[in-house]
């Protein structure tokens, strides 16, 4: 059965809005949803903005020093979860669609892109994340070419995917880059060798895919995030976010959050 169908059976039964109170009343609201998006095309701007106007009315928004400071465990979130909205791959229509809407409900964005397809047909360009980060949105480094880490990948390639990506993006944008997030997540997409060279290149966070909250004083390298298609209808995203995706990736979490320790 489609997901879409079981979330809606389950927002008409009221399953989503329960689990979610459930799960914000066992944590006093004190964690962090972390989403991440993709595209935000135009025809679904509309959806998109609804998603917006739920996380703004359910949950807080967390701009970077409030991340670094809730991991330190010196700031709490107390009315609402606080929330983070990630954007990968660097597309244009990020932008164009997903950043206007993000300043327009106080949301800070942070785009996770890959040093080399910057300014390419589709992709943001530097005046872009320039931008970007001028009006208080993150950057993240994903790569430089938008690379699946395995195992068979020599150190030469992980210095340049990694290390290198991050040297290039810091000189675009004149900043530091803390963040490193991996590309598609799947089954063996998390290897050791990456996470020596994440940890060695310097970053600070390194974000994943297999849906988790994030509480104050968590691993700093296992961010994870909860994935949300932009045209979803609300019972889907309130499927997303009330606890059944982490129930439902928690033997993968566990694989890869070794993998990467
Ligand atoms: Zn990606």
């Amino acid at each position: 059965m489609k997901k879409e169908v079981i979330a809606k059976f389950c927002d008409q039964a009221g399953i989503n809005d329960w689990m979610l109170h459930r799960l914000n009343r066992k944590t006093y609201n004190n964690y962090i949803r972390v989403i991440n998006y993709h595209e935000i095309y135009l025809k679904d701007k509309r959806q998109f903005e609804s998603h917006l106007r739920f996380y703004s009315e359910n949950f807080s928004n967390c701009n970077y020093k409030t991340f670094e400071a809730f991991l330190r465990a010196e700031y709490s979130f107390m009315y609402k979860p606080g929330i983070m909205l990630t954007f990968d791959d660097g597309f244009k229509d990020n932008y164009e669609n997903a950043a206007p809407l993000l300043e327009k409900y106080g949301f800070t964005g942070y785009f996770m892109v890959s040093s080399g397809l910057i300014g390419k047909k589709k992709y943001m360009s530097v005046d872009e994340l320039m931008d970007l980060k001028k009006k208080g949105h993150v950057i993240g480094c994903h790569t430089h070419s938008h690379h699946r880490m395995s195992n068979t990948d020599s150190q030469d390639i992980l210095n340049k995917e990694i290390t290198k990506s991050k040297e290039i993006l810091q000189g675009m944008i004149h900043d530091e880059v803390n963040i490193f997030c991996w590309c598609f997540g799947d089954k063996g997409s998390y290897v050791n060798s990456a996470y020596k060279t994440i940890v060695k290149s310097g970053y600070k966070y390194a974000f994943m895919t297999d849906s988790y909250p994030i509480y104050q004083r968590c691993n700093p390298m296992h961010i994870q995030r909860t994935n949300i298609q932009t045209y979803w209808d609300m019972s889907t995203v309130k499927f997303q976010l009330c606890g059944f995706m982490d129930w439902w990736f928690m033997k993968k979490r566990k694989t890869d959050e070794a993998i990467t320790t």
